[in-house]
């Protein structure tokens, strides 16, 4: 762990508690990875899984053993958020306190203390030393679109529901919050409205999105696509007007999707044999099983893909930067990558021949309609492409990986993981 890190202002980086929601999905388990290798921050990891995190809790020789802590709850139905949510002000002062007295006591002695004493520490703590480095990140999330139009209400309870408490135990504590959404806000593109051969669908206007100025267009409400999308807009805009009434300190994502090794899951591997995930485990899982890659709709969908590490670098500098982070909302993407889904399959049955040296299938993709795929009441983002002004201005970040490179890496990774489990469910049993 490097020491003696300085931000963007050059001043230097004290360590500070994370209490992190939804750190054992995709997002979560990279951002632990990096506060636990490159900071000397400590997270309290909330999740009802673990096990794309297990290698960053397990052993307990491990170098950052004493600074990373999992607690397996659901934030639907679990009263111990709020004081988890606190609790990060309190690791931070006992922590403080054995320093102090030169102790040398882990916190799992401190937190076995008996309410009266830590009722007396807390009052110490806010008394002697607040001094508010504390952040709360929400990453919890119904996130796949399958389910936006399958199961709307678990789609809008988990993004605006299950997310209000977060938002009012953070803006009633004075804590911190990086709060992930979704360029899914944005909707359609202007762009999308126009005729097909309409030469406006050429001018930047009318398909970049852009923070402050783009419109959000979703469908009409019987494409339930739109719930996530709208639900996650509801939550953004209640976290602004805590930030404008309340004084909440907020900082808000907006992904371009972001890919890359453990995106949820395998279909009957490490996942149910009927789920639909995300596109690059949909198309992994095909080129996995030997099977065409299935393109909805054509595949004339456009994307841009940004390399989960590199998108990880953003997060952190949007954690050590908060005077540059606060109130504001990031796209966070890679402009560069531009693809449709139907070239991403392309590209993706090349890498993979690469990587594994067998050569494509003979049909390497069909096509399947929406309804077939997804079921009624789907509906497309038609292209994502986004501007990177406030994030270059306020943070200096760009992205670096092309898509080639991140698919490389990400299919490689596919395949030392799953092709064995799936050679083996895929087997024949033998006749006795
Ligand atoms: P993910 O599904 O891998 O991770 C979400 C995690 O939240 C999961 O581990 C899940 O178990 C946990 N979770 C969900 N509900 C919970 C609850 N009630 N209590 C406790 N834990 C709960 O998804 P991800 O790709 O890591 O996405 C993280 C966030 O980023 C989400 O808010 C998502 O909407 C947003 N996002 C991601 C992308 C992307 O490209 N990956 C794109 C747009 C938005
Ligand atoms: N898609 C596809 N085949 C699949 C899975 C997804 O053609 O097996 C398409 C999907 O219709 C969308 C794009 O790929 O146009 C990206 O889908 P993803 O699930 O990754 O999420 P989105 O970017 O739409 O949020």
């Amino acid at each position: 762990m490097a020491s003696g890190r300085v931000d963007l202002d050059g001043n230097p980086i004290k360590p500070i508690t994370i209490c992190m929601i939804g750190a054992g999905g995709f997002i979560g388990s990279h951002l632990c990875e990096k506060l636990m290798a490159d900071t000397p921050h400590k997270v309290l990891a909330v999740d009802v899984y673990n096990d794309k995190i297990k290698h960053l809790l397990e052993p307990s020789s491990l170098p950052w053993a004493d600074r990373i802590q999992f607690h397996r709850l659901n934030i639907k139905s679990d009263s111990r958020l709020e004081g988890l949510i606190r609790m990060a002000d309190l690791v931070i002062f006992l922590a403080f306190l054995a320093h102090f007295l030169h102790l040398d006591l882990d916190w799992k002695f401190w937190i076995s203390l008996d309410l009266k004493s830590i009722f007396i520490l807390v009052d110490f703590f806010i008394v002697n030393c607040c001094d508010g480095s504390v952040t709360t990140i929400n990453l919890a999330a119904i996130c796949t679109p399958a389910d936006y139009n399958t199961r709307p209400l678990d789609t809008i309870y988990s993004n605006f529901i299950d997310a209000l408490p977060v938002v009012k135990y953070c803006s009633e504590n004075g804590k911190r919050l990086i709060h992930f959404s979704t360029c899914e806000v944005y909707g359609k593109t202007i762009g999308a409205f126009l005729p097909k051969d309409s030469p406006l669908r050429q001018d930047p206007n009318y398909y970049i999105l852009k923070e402050d100025t783009s419109p959000c267009i979703f469908g009409p409400i019987e494409k339930q696509r739109w719930s996530y999308a709208c639900a996650k807009q509801l939550i953004e805009r209640l976290i602004y007007a805590e930030g404008a009434e309340n004084g909440l300190e907020f900082t808000i994502v907006r992904p371009f999707n972001w890919i890359g090794p453990r995106m949820d899951f395998i279909p009957g591997i490490d996942g149910p044999s009927e789920g639909v995930p995300r596109v690059l485990a949909c198309f992994s899982n095909n080129l996995l099983r030997r099977e065409p890659l299935k393109l909805v709709d054509g595949g004339q969908s456009q994307r841009t893909f940004v390399y989960i590490k590199d998108a990880i670098d953003a997060v952190l500098l949007m954690i050590e930067n908060p005077a540059r982070a606060n109130g504001h909302i990031f796209n966070v993407g890679n402009p560069n990558n531009e693809v449709t889904v139907r070239q991403l399959a392309e590209m993706m049955t090349q890498v993979y021949s690469k990587v594994t040296g067998e050569s494509s299938i003979e049909t390497p993709t069909i096509d399947v309609s929406s309804k077939e795929f997804y079921g009624e009441g789907y509906d497309d983002s038609d292209k994502r492409i986004p501007d990177m002004t406030i994030i270059n201005r306020q943070l200096g970040w760009n992205p670096k990986t092309s898509l080639w490179d991140l698919l490389e890496s990400t299919l490689t990774y596919q395949h030392r993981t799953y092709a064995e489990a799936i050679k083996k469910a895929t087997s024949k049993p033998v006749a006795i």
